[in-house]
Formats: C-alpha cells, structure tokens, sequence
C-alpha cells in the first residue's frame, strides 16, 4: 500500500462499517495494486498498457438515467464517492444507459447537478471520470462473440412463452431449450444477423450456456442480449440488439477498472453471474485480473415517502405535485428547493451507516440531521406568520428607532442586524388571549411581555370586529426597558415575543410544507399509496417578514424563530422577491402520531 493509501486510511471517520473493513483489507493485501489503467475504460489488453493505477480503489455510482435522484441515491452517492474520498481513489459517475428506452439528456444533466450538489466530484488526478455504458457497447458486442466462440453463450429461438415454461421454479429445475446445442458458426452467424437487423423483436435472444438446473434462477442460461428496434439516446440507431442489465453491468464495472462494486441486496442472486461473466471473459483474455467485487447493502427505507421511481412519476405525471423539484418530493432537486442541505444529507448517510440487513428508516432522524446543520449554519430572522396588529399607544405615530438582533445566537461572529421599531407592530396571532388559559406568559389585558430585541410592553386591550374577532391589540411600552441597556432588567416578564415593524415589514407569501404522506408506510398492504397522500402538505400562507428578508438570496437558508428553519424559492428568487419554503419545524410534530 502507498502512503498516500495509508494516511488517506487513516484520516477515514471512526465510524466503520462491513464495506469499510473490506477496503481495507483489500488495501492492506495489496489486492488490487497490480492493476494498470491507460486513463479511460478498456479491455485488459489496453488496460496492461497504460501506468499503475494511480487509484487505490474505483467504485462507481451507476445511476439509470430514467428519473430524477432521490434520496435513496443520495446514501448510494455518499457510500461510493465517500469511500474513493476516504481511501486515496476515484469514484466515476456512469450513466447506466443501456437501455434504449425511457431514458434522456434531461435527467442526464439533473443527475450531473445533484451530485454535485451533494458535493462530489468524479476528478481524479486530472481525470473526468464520467461515462456513459452506451459508450462500451462495441465492447460488449465483442465480448457477447467471445462467449459464443468459446462455448459459453448460444442464440435461442423459442419465444418468451417457452422460454418462461422452460425456466422452471424455485423448487423445479428448468429445462433445456431445444436450440441449446446449435454449433458455434451457426451462433455466430444468427447473431451477426440480428445485429444486422435481419430479425425482428423477440424472434431470438443470446443466451448464456450455464446451467438449467441451477437451483440459482439467475444461472439458468440468462438472456444477454436481445433485439429491439429502437433508436437510443446517445447511439441513435446505429443498434438494434441491446446487452441485458445483468450481463452489461459487470463489463461496465471491468472496463473501468472497477474494484469494489457496491449494490443494493436485490442484487446478491445475481452475484454469482456477476462472477461467472467476468471470469469467462478473463480467461478467454479479454479482462485481466483482479476483476472488480460485487458487494450488496441494504437500500434506503424512508418512512412517510415513496423512494420507487414508478411512483414518483406517477406522482409528478398525475400531477399530485407540482413537478420533480416539488419542495415535498423526496427528489434532490426537490430537497434543495425545500430547504435540506447536502450537509445534512452526509450527517444522515453516516448516522444511519451501511448493513447488510434491511431496515426502515424514521423520517425523523433525516429531519433531525437538516435540524442540526440548520442550527448551526442558519443565520436568525423574525416573520410573523399569523399577522395581528398590535398599536403602542404611547409610542409618537411616525416616529422609528433601531432595534439590534444578533443574527446567531451562539456565534457573536456572525454580527448584527439592525430592525425598526414603531408604534405599529406585527405580531403573531396565537401571542393574544382576551382570557388566558393556564400558563399563558404572553399577552393578556394587564400583563407585561418583552418584545424581543425591543421593548416591554404592558397589554392594555384589543380592538374587534362586529364578529367579535380581535383585529388590534394596544400596549404600553416601557421607554427605559430596551434590550441592550442598562434598563432592560428592570422589568421581570415572562413572555418574550417577537415582532416586527408595520411600516416596514416585507409582506410575503410564505410556503408551509409538511410530510407528503400522512402515514409511515404509504400503500402499505394493498392500499393505493395515492389515497395515503397528506391532505395538508402544503399551505401557503400571507405572512409579514423583517424587512431584510426581502434582500435574501435565491438559497439562503434561515431560522424563523421559534418557527423553524425556511429557504429562499430559488425560483420565485431569481424574479426578484424572494419567497420562503419551510424546510422543517424546529421540534418534530409527528413523533405522536409516527408510533
Ligand atoms: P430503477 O431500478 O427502478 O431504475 P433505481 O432506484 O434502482 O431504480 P438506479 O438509477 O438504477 O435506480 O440507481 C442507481 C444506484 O442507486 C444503484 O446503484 C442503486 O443501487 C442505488 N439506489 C437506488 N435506490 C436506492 C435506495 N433506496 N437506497 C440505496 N441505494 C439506492
Ligand atoms: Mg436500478
């Protein structure tokens, strides 16, 4: 091992988990320091030629490009970018687009921005490794020839109904298709002309030649390449047959020096193919060894969302949101508009760690993480969301003085700000009680609070409607009780409200959202997810925000005090007045109801 592998090894974080032990150890044994690597995917034969590898180990985050990211992927981003970070080596971003359908340029670039938003990065020593597996395609083609060259692979020409009869189950071996002896020139040659176009979809397939009675189905001489006469987003139509998943993955992994390929569970039955492939293709010398490992973890559960593909784009298709970067989607592009923060996100990954056994996750413990890279990093604002007028009698009409507010209250740093203070305030409606129930420590006819940063005020009456409904609260403020000033102590108070000024307030709308879903398990048994979908995920809200606000940047992040933590839209913010998305409440309010 080279001592930029150890001392990367060793600034890795305490927290180990099964895939971390096998990295190191395979860096420990020297495992994969033969290999070569010529600065771009390639067989063994140009792999051999190129320098050492200069990366300790590859792994890769192969994302489909037929959806947008969600946060599922987000803890498969920072397993794999996280671990190439940790041990000295790269980790490429590939575009697993062999699959000519249902995929496109437009999910291509929004998974290029959500990972780095995330903040990875697929450089290495001056190298970009981002790929596309359609680019491997001659290669695979090549490597389909070999196997049929050798024995191992044969075109069967019975159609999917046999096939499938053919297959067996679990407990039943399957049986031998009749086209499984064909001879290796008349293999070669139907496959040429399927290549060629000569046939039309489903008429043949390639098959590897392994073993029908396996009692591993994934053995039992699966499909590798089939014909579909579609065109395809990067190649066009210069293809009519297309590699199967499970035979063009490995390749993928092979020709870029791969080492340690990291999937979901789902995938276990089919690591033994994983295995049998590459180690055909290395024998008939078109790999070289050490071949990249197969390891599977246990994918993401998330209570309270959807983490499928299909039913996020049913949700954005049925349109029960608002697009793929709907503040209540669990997408990335979602999740940045909502507020969350890619720091929050790596807390999360390392909190929930990697196993091998599946579990569900609590909503809560990623919104908690958000939490806590909020209250760190967020600067404080006041907005009143529920806006009552509330008049300081004694205070001179047109008249204004500056209030200061720190902006973190555990980071002097941070600095101040300055808010005007006037005889006409906004305050929260819920801060008035004409009666006040037991415990109440705010405004009530007689008693006195402090405006925060401001004055003590003492509640004097409130005005109402015909209807009886309070629309004015009236106070008296006490002129030498200013926070700040040798006064403020004067006055003992229990309540400490917050406020802002009315003739300087930015009115705004703000967005409230909540949980997509109001139950853990949407869909659970054989209910249809949508008639789980939360009735009040969002309510847009007129609110009454401190002037500042009004500068904010398309992303700044701030805590509402005592409201919880809101971002600036990115969209409505690039148009010039920013509008607030609530990231998440400062305590958990589903914890009652999520047992
Ligand atoms: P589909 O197979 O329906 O297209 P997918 O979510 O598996 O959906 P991919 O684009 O194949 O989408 O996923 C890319 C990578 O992200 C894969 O390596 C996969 O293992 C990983 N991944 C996907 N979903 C999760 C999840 N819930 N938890 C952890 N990793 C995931
Ligand atoms: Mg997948």
């Amino acid at each position: 091992m080279s001592d930029a592998h150890k001392s990367a090894a060793a600034e890795a974080p305490a927290a180990s988990n099964f895939i971390r032990n096998i990295v190191e150890a395979d860096l420990a044994a020297g495992k994969y320091a033969s290999r070569h690597w010529r600065g771009q995917p390639g067989d063994g034969k140009q792999q051999q030629a190129g320098a050492p590898d200069p990366a300790g180990i590859r792994t890769r985050f192969p994302p489909e490009p037929n959806g947008y990211l969600h946060f599922g992927h987000a803890k498969s981003i920072c397993l794999n970018f996280g671990l190439a970070k940790a041990y000295g080596g790269a980790c490429h971003l590939r575009f697993d687009d062999t699959n000519p359908e249902k995929e496109s340029e437009e999910y291509v670039r929004a998974i290029i921005e959500s990972v780095q938003w995330l903040g990875f990065d697929w450089h290495f020593e001056g190298q970009t490794n981002l790929y596309y597996a359609s680019n491997y395609f001659e290669w695979m083609y090549r490597f389909a020839e070999a196997l049929i060259e050798d024995g191992h692979a044969y075109v069967d020409s019975q159609n999917a109904e046999e096939m499938r009869a053919n297959r067996g189950t679990l407990t039943e071996a399957g049986k031998d298709s009749p086209f499984r002896n064909r001879g290796v020139a008349e293999n070669l040659d139907l496959f040429r002309r399927m290549k060629a176009g000569e046939f039309a979809d489903g008429t043949h397939i390639l098959r590897a030649k392994i073993d029908m009675a396996s009692p591993n189905i994934n053995l039992r001489d699966p499909a590798i390449y089939r014909i579909r006469h579609v065109s395809h987003h990067n190649t066009g139509d210069a293809w009519c047959i297309y590699p199967m998943y499970t035979f063009a993955h490995p390749i993928e992994d092979a020709l870029e020096n791969i080492t340690h390929s990291i999937c979901t569970l789902e995938f276990e039955d089919q690591r033994p193919f994983y295995d049998w492939l590459l180690n055909r293709l290395a024998d008939a010398g078109h790999l070289a060894r050490p071949l990249p490992q197969q390891y599977e973890f246990a994918r993401l559960n998330l209570s309270y969302v959807v983490l499928s593909k299909r039913k996020l784009i049913q949700l954005v298709e049925e349109k029960h949101v608002a697009g793929w970067d709907d503040p209540r989607l669990p997408t990335l592009v979602g999740a940045r508009r909502r507020g969350y923060t890619a720091a929050g996100f790596q807390l999360f990954a390392d909190r929930i760690g990697v196993s091998k056994s599946d579990s569900w996750i609590d909503m809560s413990v990623l919104e908690d993480c958000m939490r806590e890279v909020l209250n760190e990093s967020a600067e404080r604002r006041i907005a009143v969301l529920d806006p009552l007028k509330l008049v300081i009698d004694n205070y001179p009409e047109g008249e204004f003085e500056l209030c200061e507010a720190p902006n973190h209250p555990q980071k002097p740093e941070a600095g101040k700000r300055e808010m005007p203070f006037g005889r006409e305030l906004w305050i929260e409606r819920e801060d008035y009680a004409e009666v006040p129930p037991k415990g109440f420590f705010r405004l009530f006819p007689g008693n006195l609070v402090r405006l925060r940063y401001g004055f003590v005020v003492k509640c004097i009456g409130a005005d109402k409607d015909a209807d009886g409904k309070v629309i004015a609260v009236h106070c008296e403020y006490m002129p030498d009780s200013k926070s700040g000033t040798p006064g403020a102590d004067t006055y003992k108070v229990k309540g400490n409200l917050h406020w802002v000024s009315a003739a300087h307030a930015y009115a705004s709308d703000v967005r409230l959202y909540d949980r997509l879903f109001a139950v853990p398990n949407p869909g659970a048994g054989d209910r249809d997810f949508l008639q789980d979908i939360n009735p009040d995920s969002v309510r847009v809200i007129h609110a009454q925000l401190e002037p500042s606000l009004k500068e904010a940047r398309p992303e700044d992040r701030f805590q509402f005090e005592r409201h919880g933590y809101f971002v600036a839209d990115r969209l409505d913010s690039e148009q010039g007045a920013p509008v607030f998305n609530r990231t998440v409440t400062l305590r958990d309010s589903w914890a009652k109801t999520a047992k």
